[in-house]
């Protein structure tokens, strides 16, 4: 392999980025809190329209705290999209709780209100409710949110909404992460903006937010003391990292055009192949694209999603499968499922593509000339 590899979502940072951790780095604001932090914080309640918003060092510990929050507890079960990375299920599990996994919509590729309503249904007969529903926005997309609220206060069932790949997507005009008693996102390396690591959660509930804060800085109580009246968690973001966002999110709206315009360019070149299909974008909503995801149909190609991850492989081009569905995970093979066979087949036919705000037209190039060669 001579040519140099191309990765799937790698960061893309900016001079303005790195003069922004310089400046915290000087003003030996360093440990976790500092005006950085405020900052980053300020800002994403400004962008996403939340009342209030909590930096943490991770979206898992974000959604962790969330979970714990809305009262879910050892014995609990957990609603939650199965089309997901492990991380959402993961932190179920951390409260002690179980995940019972939901199947998608062919429309947003997220939880089918469909299926929720089914789930909650037998639940509710069984006398036996979830704790919460924990709702993923996945690829930069809402699920469809009217739908999933109107079940969720019908049945009584908190929501909580793991927006980590769904900053700046938005369902009829709000906000992904404003819906539900509490959204996350993350800050990871490969997600749309990205501090190396971080999370965020945002609330309407200003009860809520005070309680995250103090669950994340170990429950220390004020005083000179240390008294600690719980258990706590070291989950605060640092002030270092928090620059960071602050910086690229302040840039969040060209990353989304970015991301848009590598989507497009991968429609257009590569739409008439036989059996090849994008995500859709739901009419209710408008999706980040934080990674292009296509499908092919081996019926309709004679080409399956391996053939085609082999060849970008062949020229040294990162791309994945779809995310294996959750209940298919060997760790989570003891939960409950409720299937229509809509996750499993998007993953047997899904691929994502390099889409990185990084992304040159020559790389985008190569990417398309190795998937138009497996159809040859
Ligand atoms: C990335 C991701 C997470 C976890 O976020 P981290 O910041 O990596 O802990 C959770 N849920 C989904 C859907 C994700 O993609």
């Amino acid at each position: 392999m001579s040519s140099e590899r191309i990765y799937l979502s790698p960061p893309a940072m900016s001079a303005a980025d790195l003069s922004a951790l310089t400046e915290a780095f000087q003003s030996n604001w360093i440990a976790p809190v500092g005006p950085a932090l405020d900052a980053f914080e300020a800002e994403i309640c400004r962008r996403t329209g939340a009342r209030h918003a909590v930096g943490l060092s991770s979206g898992t510990a974000a959604l962790h705290l969330a979970l714990l929050e809305v009262g879910v507890k050892p014995g609990d079960t957990v609603f939650c999209s199965t089309l997901s990375f492990a991380a959402s299920a993961n932190a179920i599990c951390y409260c002690g709780a179980k995940p019972v996994f939901i199947d998608s919509e062919r429309e947003s590729w997220n939880m089918d209100p469909a299926v929720l309503e089914q789930a909650l249904r037998a639940a509710a007969e069984r006398g036996k409710l979830p704790a919460a529903v924990e709702v993923v926005q996945a690829y930069g997309q809402c699920a469809d949110m009217e739908a999933i609220e109107a079940l969720c206060a019908q049945y009584g069932v908190p929501l909580v909404e793991d927006a980590a790949e769904a900053l700046g997507a938005s369902y009829r005009g709000r906000s992904a992460g404003t819906f539900g008693a509490a959204g996350v996102f993350s800050f990871n390396g490969n997600k749309l903006i990205t501090t190396s690591g971080g999370g965020m959660l945002v609330t309407e509930d200003s009860e809520l937010a005070r309680r995250v804060r103090y669950l994340s800085t170990q429950a220390r109580e004020p005083g000179r003391e240390y008294v600690h009246h719980e258990v706590g968690y070291n989950y605060r973001l640092s002030n270092l990292l928090a620059a960071v966002g602050h910086s690229q999110l302040l840039q969040l709206d060209e990353k989304i055009a970015r991301r848009r315009e590598i989507f497009a360019g991968y429609v257009e070149a590569l739409s008439d192949l036989p059996g090849v299909s994008f995500m859709p974008e739901a009419a209710h909503g408008m999706c980040t694209r934080w990674l292009t995801s296509l499908l092919v149909d081996k019926d309709k190609s004679g080409v399956d999603r391996d053939a085609v991850l082999d060849a970008l492989e062949a020229d040294n081009i990162e791309a994945r499968p779809l995310w294996r569905p959750l209940h298919t995970q060997p760790c989570f093979a003891d939960c409950e499922v409720f299937s229509t066979g809509v996750a499993d087949a998007l993953f047997a036919q899904g691929v994502s593509l390099p889409s990185s705000g990084n992304l040159t037209e020559a790389q985008q190039a190569r990417v398309v000339a190795a998937i138009r060669g497996v159809f040859r």
